[in-house]
């Protein structure tokens, strides 16, 4: 399953899923039609176009757009920051709460749940690392809301003592599948990178791995 094309797909999808606030404000100052940056544009030394693909999909008036990875998979973005959620017959499994996408993450998941007949009730939390930006929007989901983390991550989230994300009670060091409403998802944890307790998060059902604050250039 490691052919080329796997990998490239992978990470392609990684780095989809990944937020890159350069990405936002290239997007913010394109939104806003900033002359002054248009204006200064052709005295600018020899440079690439931002490419198209880097812009990201138009958010909605509300100020998210939601879609499909694969199948039940799917992404929701206000423009810079990046969450996504698996549905599943027995509740809505969520990666990551970033607090700017807020209360449009559960828009999002309406959005898909409803028209198909299948529950929009989140039952699982699954955070990439403890950082704010990422799992701050944690606490609109309540206490019934199972979350799932590194050790490391419950460690810090538990230091932080911030009840906007609380500390995940299920944890795991190096590996863990889990079985939720029929789906399969990989956890698993290759050292520190971007922080002591980032985690890979595979869905190899989706052909899809998260890895959040990592850029992969290439
Ligand atoms: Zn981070």
């Amino acid at each position: 399953m490691d052919t080329h094309a796997t990998r490239r797909s992978l990470l392609a999808r990684a780095a989809a899923l990944a937020a890159v606030p350069a990405i936002g404000s290239v997007v913010a100052d394109t939104a806003l039609g900033s002359p002054a940056i248009a204006a200064d544009a052709t005295d600018l030394p020899d440079y690439a176009p931002v490419p198209r693909s880097s812009l990201g999909p138009a958010i909605n008036s509300q100020g998210y757009y939601v879609g499909r990875i694969k199948r039940n998979l799917y992404w929701v973005t206000d423009g810079t920051y990046v969450s996504a959620f698996l549905t599943t017959r027995d509740g809505v499994v969520l990666l990551d709460a970033p607090p700017s996408l807020g209360h449009n993450i559960q828009r999002a998941i309406d959005d898909v749940t409803k028209p198909n007949g299948l529950t929009n009730k989140v039952t699982h939390l699954i955070y990439s690392h403890h950082h704010s930006d990422h799992a701050g929007g944690s606490g609109i989901f309540g206490r019934r809301v199972t979350r799932i983390g590194h050790s490391e991550t419950r460690r810090l989230l538990i230091r932080d003592n911030d009840p906007n994300k609380p500390a995940p009670e299920e944890t795991f060091d190096d590996h863990r599948v889990l079985h939720i409403g029929g789906e399969r998802i990989e956890l698993a944890w290759h050292g520190a990178n971007h922080t002591p307790d980032n985690i890979y998060i595979h869905l190899p059902d989706h052909d899809t791995l998260m890895l959040v604050d990592v850029a992969l250039p290439g």
